[in-house]
């Protein structure tokens, strides 16, 4: 393979470096727009194909000892379609690179596996449940010790510091209460006590909200989410800064073998063309959506970082370009009412996850079971993309 196509395949949008970048805007000044749409998509030179090639294939051809012929070997290792996926989420945040997972949670482990045994991880404390799960049920076993804390209070955060806290785990805005975190103060208490903090950005994506430029080390993403944005495919992804942290996260996926299938990096890596103006109408149908909540008597409150209301609003302002499609309310009442409102909802679908084209409405301490801090008149709404005088109606229909 002749080296021009080496260089296709690795993505020609990123050859630059990091120091020349600019704060919201990808490589050589191109905005998040034109990223995603562009970013991973260089012409297949053998078609003249502009859909990238889907190349399914394990395995590829090397020399009689082994020797590098073409630029991959091995479909765990890396794959050609993989590797456009992750130069276009690695411009979209900012990064160094990205490495992409077979699902969200693959992704949460392997940067926790990256972790000595005797490390200290501090995780906020609205955080999504399998993340509780995942330091309850395996932590320990590793060796690695955990504190959730509410990291809105940053005494707290400086309380619960220790001598061996390697990483500070936040998500803003998190799930299920939407609380906002301050990325740039807790990025900086970090950066003082030796720790990488790391942002789940899942509700945001990048479109809305950049960690890794407000002082963040890493970002996850569940890009089974806004990413794919369809409600059909499955992944994870972390973006990193260091070269160091980079190369450990590589050697845990190949070794452990967690690994985005080419057709899932295909999936997300087309669902991200559409990403900046899906985040756009995701964020005017939540707006449209919280404030119709707001003023109805039949709810207590509306958890929405764009309610000028909202206690996080101020930082959401800052650190957020828009504030999204996720939303969570209290229905007057209790469990019961609550329930009763998610049964009676037309257009909204019961159903978890996030992210898709089509609206969701979710009780979420049903969801989330014995362990849930999630009140139980809380329903959670991902508002989707239709029209947002239909999900108003529908809402209202249903909680009359
Ligand atoms: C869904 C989700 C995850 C987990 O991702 P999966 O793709 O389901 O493994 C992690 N964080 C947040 C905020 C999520 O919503």
């Amino acid at each position: 393979m002749s080296d021009k196509r080496k260089i296709t395949i690795t993505s020609s949008l990123t050859a630059e470096s990091n120091a020349t970048r600019v704060i919201g805007r990808g490589p050589r000044g191109l905005r998040l727009e034109t990223i995603a749409v562009r970013a991973g998509g260089e012409i297949d030179l053998d078609t003249g194909a502009l859909s990238p090639p889907l190349h399914l294939s394990t395995t590829f051809e090397h020399g009689p000892a082994s020797e590098a012929i073409h630029q991959f070997r091995y479909a765990r290792e890396k794959n050609p379609t993989q590797l456009r996926l992750e130069g276009a989420l690695r411009d979209l945040e900012g990064g160094l690179a990205a490495v992409v997972f077979s699902s969200g949670m693959a992704a949460a482990a392997a940067t926790l596996q990256t972790l000595k045994p005797g490390s200290h991880v501090i995780f906020s404390d609205d955080i999504y449940i399998d993340m509780r799960n995942l330091a309850r049920d395996f932590l320990p076993a590793w060796g690695i010790h955990s504190s959730i804390e509410n990291l809105q209070d940053m005494d707290a955060l400086a309380r619960a510091l220790r001598p061996s806290t390697k990483l500070i785990w936040i998500e803003t805005p998190s799930n299920p209460l939407m609380k906002i975190l301050d990325i740039q103060s807790i990025g900086h208490v970090a950066r003082q006590a030796g720790a990488q903090l790391l942002v789940d950005n899942t509700f945001a994506s990048p479109i809305l909200q950049r960690p890794l430029t407000l002082g963040a080390d890493l970002v996850l993403h569940s890009t089974t989410k806004y990413c794919g944005g369809h409600s059909d495919v499955q992944g994870g992804c972390l973006v990193v800064k260091s070269q160091e942290l980079l190369d450990k996260l590589l050697n845990v996926r190949e070794i452990l073998g967690a690994v985005a299938s080419p057709f899932a990096s295909w999936l997300i890596l087309r669902g991200l063309r559409s990403l900046p103006c899906r985040m756009e109408r995701h964020s005017a149908n939540g707006s449209a959506v919280a404030t119709a909540l707001a003023a109805c008597p039949a709810v207590e409150t509306v958890y929405y970082p764009g309610l000028p209301a909202h206690p996080g609003h101020e930082v959401a302002r800052r650190q957020m370009k828009g504030f999204g499609g996720m939303l969570s309310f209290l229905v007057r009442g209790g469990r019961e009412e609550a329930l009763r409102v998610a049964s009676r909802v037309k257009l909204f679908v019961n159903a978890t996850s996030l992210g898709g084209v089509e609206s969701l409405i979710e009780h979420r301490a049903s969801n989330e079971g014995k362990l849930s801090r999630a009140p139980q008149n809380l329903l959670r709404l991902s508002v989707g993309l239709e029209h947002p005088d239909d999900l108003v109606e529908d809402l209202m229909q249903a909680l009359v």
